[in-house]
């Protein structure tokens, strides 16, 4: 198993890369974690270490309660919340939070991301939601965005007057998807400022999601 927990360290850790990589975060705000495959463990971001003192081995290991089961730092913060959506989602390998600016900026309204754009009918192939206003501490942000994901195509939340979490099969389909989520959420605001963006009717929207999750690019298979 410890082979399977190195690998995931070294992924967690290259992931964080990318989050600063596409201007997603400051200072040490953001976070990337992995649950271990087939074990009741996940991989996390060490709380308050400056991105560019991130290693493999000072990300932390922790059981699916959010407890440390090795790592010489504490945990991220929102440790919790990730927790809670492996504990209630088999289907999730991998969650990333940001407070990236033009998603939370719509997070700061409480106001969804309409999908008004071909490239978020792909990826999201819905609006992007908003979650419940919750607080850091107990399972209510976890709670939330599994709530607010339940039965819904998008794998990102906007949980609301704070930031993004998004999920995915594993941690680079999460971030994939938080580089998604601030990319569509900019240009939709961009949109707005010079009036409506146009509506696409709800049967387009389906067919592009279906070929983009299902036809698009290399299969998993082949990858
Ligand atoms: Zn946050």
């Amino acid at each position: 198993m410890s082979d399977t927990v190195d690998l995931i360290r070294r992924q967690v850790c290259d992931l964080h890369r990318e989050l600063v990589r596409y201007g997603l975060v400051v200072w040490t705000a953001g976070n990337v974690s992995a649950r271990v495959p087939g074990e009741d463990l996940l991989v996390i971001k060490p709380s308050g270490v400056d991105y560019d003192e991130l290693t493999p081995q000072n990300m932390i290991l922790c059981d699916l309660d959010g407890r440390v089961v090795e790592g010489d730092f504490a945990p991220s913060s929102d440790t919790a919340a990730h927790a809670y959506v492996y504990r209630h989602r088999a289907d999730v390998g991998g969650v990333v939070h940001t407070h990236s600016t033009y998603a939370s900026a719509w997070a700061a309204r409480g106001e969804p991301v309409p999908c008004v754009l071909t490239a978020m009918a792909d990826e999201f192939g819905a609006e992007i939601p908003v979650g419940p206003f919750a607080l850091i501490g107990d399972d209510s942000i976890g709670r939330g965005i599994v709530e607010t994901l339940a039965g819904h195509r998008s794998p990102a939340v906007l949980m609301k007057s704070h930031g993004v979490f998004t999920i995915g099969r594993d941690a680079r389909a999460a971030v994939k998807a938080a580089v998604m989520c601030e990319d569509v959420a900019r240009t939709v605001h961009v949109a707005r400022q010079l009036g409506e963006p146009l509506p696409i009717a709800q049967a387009d929207i389906d067919s592009l999601n279906h070929r983009y999750q299902n036809v698009y690019g290399q299969q998993r298979a082949a990858q």
